[in-house]
């Protein structure tokens, strides 16, 4: 059993107090490096959800400060940061990534947190506008939208949660937090800081367990206006369904299916230390992660052997042992996904230069697997892989490649390499990607907007557009 100072409780929270399930029962939670049985936390549902709605409603009514919800982000930034070790270790035990890695989310973390606190003056200053219609002064006003339901995967534990609770908090907003089931443990250590700050009795509240009763319970409420989402393409579809009745907005940041395109004339050597950074950070579980590359033709076999030749010293094992530059994936769905693929390039004409072939490998455990000849018609292009394999699929112009990375009914991250910036740029306005990194293989960015066009989702989280989410504006027009 996974013993943490910042693991006093193994409960939810429904105003300021630690809570079990009402029914008492709880589920487990494992280590998918060693399948040791980490901890056992409250399996809640439809009753505790709407207990904790209730007790943010009642927040609602006493709205801090602009000045003292100011000092919440800063106090939570800096409790994330002192604890960044701890947290990064329980966050490494349930999700499997390597430690140090997991100390560098909860930093990226605390940047959301650090980016609201030092923004939300200017982006919530009411406007006054110069125009004077009807004999009136016009002004509009950033008001709290009300009780909010955040829903997170498990692939970020606290960056993902940090994305929506630091503009929730900076607009006044209590919130509903359910985290995956796969980590509820490091929601549990973020809460842990949450008590120690002065947060108002409901401000925030935790409730894990059932994903259709927790999910159910915050649709179908009135009192909750807006649900902002984390997670596949298949449960947003849902949540779009469920949210007709009570006309809720959504916020919803989906599956994705990158393209990262290298042109002959791209700095090769930066483009393959940009794809490893950005292709196996989580074992390859990130929406953001490179899913095809595209490579052209010319130097196609020279990307290929200088990928392969870096890919193959990276060490797979145990996220806590030193060395290790990929953990074990999240699950056996996960594992399975990423096999199936590696399978199905290889009967179609694939050929493997790194990692394991599909007979040998052992779960959880996925090596960096690069392979070449590969195309669209396999399923490594067409689906969201979730994993370490990498497919090099040659193109030739530019056209060809344009169509090639929007043959997809995604649209979230993208990138494109070539030292001729205009073309970098002619792509990128021609690819529907809501975010496009060009001679960079990073992904979003606390002070910048980041979302997906398409099925990656709609809205955005991050800078000023990530906290007018979470208000309504009001028009005062003064006589
Ligand atoms: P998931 O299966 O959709 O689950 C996400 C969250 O939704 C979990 O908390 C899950 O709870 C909950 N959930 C499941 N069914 C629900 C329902 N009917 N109603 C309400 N909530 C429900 O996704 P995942 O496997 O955790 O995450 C991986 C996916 O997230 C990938 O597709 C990835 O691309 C995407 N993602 C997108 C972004 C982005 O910024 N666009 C960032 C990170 C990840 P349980 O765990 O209890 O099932």
């Amino acid at each position: 059993m996974l013993q943490s100072t910042m693991l006093p409780h193994l409960k939810g929270y429904i105003n300021n107090q630690w809570v079990g399930a009402k029914s008492g029962t709880t589920f487990a939670v494992h280590n998918p490096a060693t399948n040791e049985h980490l901890a056992d936390v409250p399996a809640m549902g439809t009753a505790e959800t709407k207990q904790a709605i209730a007790a943010a409603k009642a927040a609602l009514g006493q709205v801090a400060d602009i000045a003292t919800r100011k000092q919440w982000l800063l106090d939570i930034r800096d409790n994330l940061l002192a604890e960044r070790e701890e947290i990064g270790r329980v966050l490494c035990l349930e999700h499997g990534k390597p430690w140090p890695e997991a100390q560098g989310e909860v930093d990226y973390a605390a940047s959301f947190f650090d980016y609201y606190a030092n923004n939300m003056e200017s982006i919530l200053a009411p406007e006054t506008l110069p125009e004077t219609p009807k004999d009136c002064q016009w002004s509009v006003h950033h008001r709290p939208i009300g009780v909010v339901g955040l829903i997170t995967p498990w692939n970020f534990p606290i960056a993902m949660i940090a994305k929506k609770l630091a503009p929730a908090l900076a607009a006044g907003c209590p919130s509903v937090i359910k985290p995956a089931s796969l980590t509820p443990l490091t929601m549990i250590v973020l809460f842990q800081v949450l008590d120690s700050v002065d947060l108002p009795q409901g401000m925030v509240n935790l409730v894990m367990g059932s994903a259709k009763e927790i999910g159910g319970a915050l649709m179908e409420s009135d009192d909750v206006p807006l649900v902002t989402f984390t997670g596949s393409t298949e449960v947003g579809q849902t949540l779009m369904n469920q949210a007709a009745k009570t006309v809720k907005r959504l916020d919803l940041e989906l599956g994705g299916n990158a393209p990262f395109i290298v042109f002959a004339d791209a700095d090769l050597d930066n483009a393959v230390s940009q794809l490893i950074g950005n292709k196996f950070r989580g074992s390859g579980q990130t929406c953001v992660c490179a899913n095809r590359v595209y490579v052209q033709q010319e130097v196609y076999q020279e990307f290929a052997d200088l990928l392969a030749e870096k890919a193959s010293q990276l060490t797979v094992g145990d996220g806590m042992e030193e060395g290790t530059d990929l953990g074990p994936l999240v699950d056996e769905d996960g594992f399975n996904k990423v096999k199936h693929q590696l399978e199905d390039a290889l009967a179609k004409g694939a050929k493997q230069l790194t990692g394991k072939a599909p007979e040998q490998l052992e779960a959880l455990f996925f090596p960096a697997t690069v392979i070449i000849n590969a195309s669209q018609d396999m399923l490594c292009a067409q689906e969201e892989t979730f994993g370490p394999l990498v497919p090099l699929i040659p193109f030739s112009t530019e056209d060809e490649v344009i169509s090639y990375a929007n043959d997809t009914e995604f649209g979230l991250a993208s990138y494109v390499f070539s030292a001729d910036k205009d073309k970098c740029h002619r792509v990128a306005q021609q690819i529907h990607f809501g975010h496009c990194a060009i001679n960079s293989g990073t992904g979003p960015a606390a002070p910048a907007p980041f979302g997906g066009m398409l099925h990656s989702g709609m809205g955005r989280e991050g800078g000023k557009q990530g906290l007018l989410a979470y208000v309504e504006l009001q028009t005062i027009a003064e006589a």
